[in-house]
């Protein structure tokens, strides 16, 4: 065998080893170097060559190891002909991830201006929304669409001086600098940068000194038209323990809300996921994986990485039933879909009306509302069609119930009251 047919065996041998870490640029990885017991791989960046260094050296190391029988150390560079013309300046907070990048993020009624408020302010940094403010339940992708930010503005404007800290990162740096008495540094390089991204700043509730470090940080930057961004797991408002005066700064530029995705989105969402990993599957299985992974997108990564390994292991194609043999363990509700009855259920006891309300002609408030909210969850918690969900619901046709969904749809973004009756109800029927 020469190198090179080692190598791609290597690469090969990796997929095996670590499923929830293979993905399907390590077609691009190159064999640079193999002699004295040294492999050097070249990967395409320093965002891929960082990833393969923290999540995948051993699997390599095991797979050479496998391979040649003997011992071997593994090193990741960055390939000299994909390098940036300027080197960026070292970047002091998160390292970038590979896969969190605007291509493979899914635009949905979800995120659409989250989404496009970020890109927005990643080809113009410091001049459209100053601050951009994302906020949004966990799982949503307010980290991913902060590191796009990054990608996108390390590749259009390579001389930028962009860092991404999560507001933990900010804080201990705080204190640490107060510690070494090294304060001015500190301050000198946040205030010098051009972009400075910060990942969950409730974090700094009832962090008294950090906020008054943080506030000043802001208003440097902001002065200078520096571009800030921010996510929070809440609204500027809810944060809580929070001084006023950071929070109206929140609110001077844009506030974008994410909302948990519905079933078409959470389609997209796993076919990108899959293809990110080489992946081929079907329509129908990634309507079977977004209709039981539901709440947290997070765990959607977490099915597909356990029917990968399954297909892997089998050597099979990755068929609806290979996907229900996989997630057996990990998706209990997989037995149980959601009925319409449950929803039923579920709303006529929460707002304590009858079913046969619900069925009725009656328009009152009381009763319209909850049989508009019962056509919403109908629509986004299971499969059926507007006239099926019409049908269960006193025989409304299709636009009635598709008018409903729009008006609800509406209300969870404008009315803080109805998302949490939403969310409430969501909870109660997954879980029974
Ligand atoms: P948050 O920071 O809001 O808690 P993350 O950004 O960490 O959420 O997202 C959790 C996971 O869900 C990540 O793997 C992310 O890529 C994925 N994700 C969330 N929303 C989307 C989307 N619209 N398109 C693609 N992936 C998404
Ligand atoms: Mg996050």
């Amino acid at each position: 065998m020469n190198t090179g047919e080692i190598f791609d065996q290597v690469v090969d041998r990796v997929r095996t080893l670590d499923p929830a870490n293979s993905r399907a640029w390590f077609d691009l990885l190159r064999l640079v170097d193999f002699n004295g017991g040294t492999l050097v791989v070249g990967c395409p960046d320093e965002a891929t060559a960082l990833f393969c260094e923290d999540h995948c050296l051993d699997a390599f190391t095991q797979a050479a190891q496998g391979i040649t029988g003997h011992l071997v150390t593994v090193r990741f560079v960055v390939t000299q002909s994909h390098r940036p013309e300027v080197d960026a300046a070292p970047a002091q907070g998160v390292r970038i991830h590979p896969d969190y990048t605007f291509e493979s993020f899914v635009v949905g009624p979800c995120n659409r201006l989250a989404h496009a408020s970020c890109i927005a302010v990643s080809h113009a940094p410091g001049v459209t929304y100053n601050p951009l403010f994302l906020y949004g339940n966990v799982g949503l992708g307010k980290t991913h669409l902060l590191h796009a930010v990054c990608h996108e503005v390390r590749a259009t404007q390579p001389q930028a001086r962009i860092d991404f800290l999560n507001c933990e990162q900010f804080v201990n740096s705080f204190i640490n600098a107060i510690e070494h008495g090294t304060l001015p540094e500190f301050q000198g390089r946040l205030r010098s940068l051009d972009v400075l991204v910060i990942d969950d700043v409730q974090f700094l509730r009832e962090r008294e000194q950090s906020q008054e470090e943080f506030f000043h940080t802001f208003n440097a930057l902001y002065n200078n038209h520096r571009q800030i961004i921010l996510t929070a797991d809440s609204a500027p408002s809810d944060l809580g323990r929070v001084e006023e005066r950071l929070i109206s700064r929140f609110k001077w530029g844009l506030v974008a809300r994410l909302d948990a995705p519905g079933h078409e989105t959470r389609m997209a969402i796993v076919q990108k996921k899959a293809r990110l990993r080489g992946l081929q599957i079907g329509e129908d299985v990634a309507d079977l994986i977004a209709h039981h992974v539901r709440t947290n997108i997070r765990e959607l990564e977490g099915a597909l990485t356990a029917i990968y390994a399954l297909a892997k292991t089998l050597g099979e194609p990755i068929t609806p039933d290979l996907a229900r043999q996989a997630l057996g363990d990990q998706l209990p509700s997989m037995q149980k879909p959601i009925t319409i009855t449950d929803i039923i259920n579920a709303v006529t006891a929460y707002f304590d009306v009858r079913p046969a309300d619900l069925q009725s002609k009656k328009r009152s408030q009381n009763i319209a509302r909850p049989r508009q909210i019962c056509m919403y969850l109908a629509r986004s918690l299971t499969r059926h069609s507007l006239e099926e969900i019409g049908g269960h619901l006193g025989g409304r046709d299709h636009s009635t119930v598709l008018h409903a969904c729009q008006k609800i749809a509406q209300l969870q973004q404008d009315d803080s009251s109805t998302r949490a009756q939403l969310e409430e109800l969501t909870r109660r029927i997954e879980t029974g």
